[in-house]
């Protein structure tokens, strides 16, 4: 076990690192915990990974792609002193401080770092349908990540499920490469924004298959199709496609703090306790990004309580630790 830490910011984010780069400016000198390189769901950099183009990103009017606006949050948190660790937390114990954090073996006696305070922005990952075959088939088809993936699909017929913002942007991005995205929504109105209904309704390569649900994903060592029914009239049909890509919302990363953090129903932290905005409910840890934010959802927002987080976490710290 090593020295006991100002703060420790578990996830690595637009929340986290922006919480790092300010905390690093405070002469913190945060520790980031960013998460593990081969985990789909914690993967270090958060949900821009798997994200396209990111447009609404203010300061890039050409747009910039996720994973390269990452690596750009990153370097500044590097570049005023935050030490980032490509490690995933496995257990914490909040119940008093210094706070202890495991990174391996939750079981371990030791705990691996002890903090004073922690920043949770452990954010939140995508939701599957959780049929058979579509977890073996992720990375031979089966694909939440367009970005990554849509490339493969170039002239390829390929179908989207969901009917939020997200699948209009996923279906939108991939038909720059596919020859037609079959947009497939469980309802017969989608969730969606108005931008966002538009750009689906007027893309001539997404055609919008209503009221139907995916029940079979098909394929042995890739996908060769699935089978949708009829929410209506519960009729079954096959569609022959190479690529399915699953957008149909987030769950977030709480299962650390359950027991520990005040949750709401949803599993979202609850923030807010007491004057300081990214409180949580127990003193000197604070929350900040998705893993808190059911609504807004966005990096700028991400980005934007990450500072805040930071702001709060150095008040605290100067009021109850470095008085
Ligand atoms: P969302 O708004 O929760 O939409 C999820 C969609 O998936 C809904 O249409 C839902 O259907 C469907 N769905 C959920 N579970 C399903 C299941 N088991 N089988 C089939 N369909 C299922 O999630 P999101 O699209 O990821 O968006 C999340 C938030 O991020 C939103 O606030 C959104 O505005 C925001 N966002 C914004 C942008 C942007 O502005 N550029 C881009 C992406 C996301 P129902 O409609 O029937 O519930």
């Amino acid at each position: 076990m090593s020295e006991i830490r100002n703060v420790a910011i578990i996830g690595s984010g637009p929340a986290g690192l922006t919480a790092a780069i300010y905390s690093a400016r405070a002469n913190l000198a945060p520790l980031i915990l960013e998460g593990e390189p081969s985990s789909t769901s914690d993967q270090p950099g958060g949900q821009l990974m798997l994200t396209t183009e990111v447009e609404n990103y203010p300061g890039f009017p050409e747009g910039i792609m996720g994973p390269d606006l990452m690596a750009r949050f990153r370097e500044q948190a590097v570049r005023f002193g935050a030490e980032a660790k490509l490690e995933k937390v496995t257990r914490v114990d909040l119940s008093e401080r210094p706070f202890k954090i495991w990174v391996g073996d939750p079981d371990a006696a030791e705990p691996t770092y002890l903090a004073q305070s922690v920043i949770v922005s452990t954010g939140a990952k995508s939701l599957m349908l959780n049929l058979p075959n579509e977890f073996k088939l992720i990375g031979h088809g089966v694909s939440t990540c367009a970005t990554c993936d849509g490339f493969f699909f170039r002239g390829h017929n390929i179908a989207v499920v969901g009917g939020g913002d997200s699948a209009i942007e996923e279906a939108t991005f991939l038909t720059k490469f596919a020859d037609k995205v079959t947009l497939i929504h469980r309802r017969g109105e989608l969730r969606a924004s108005k931008i966002m209904q538009d750009r689906a309704f007027n893309n001539e390569k997404i055609e919008l298959l209503w009221n139907s649900e995916v029940t079979e994903i098909k394929g042995t060592n890739k996908l060769e199709g699935i089978t949708v029914r009829d929410t209506i009239t519960g009729e079954l049909s096959s569609m022959a496609i190479t690529g399915l890509f699953v957008a149909i919302g987030h769950r977030p990363n709480t299962d650390l703090f359950i027991g520990q953090l005040d949750l709401e129903d949803s599993g979202y932290l609850i923030t807010g306790v007491g004057e300081q905005v990214t409180a949580t409910n127990v003193p000197g840890v604070f929350a900040c990004g998705d893993v808190q934010d059911h609504t807004y959802r966005q990096a700028i927002t991400a980005a934007g309580s990450g500072c805040s987080a930071a702001i709060d976490t150095e008040r605290w710290l100067e009021a109850h630790v470095h008085s």
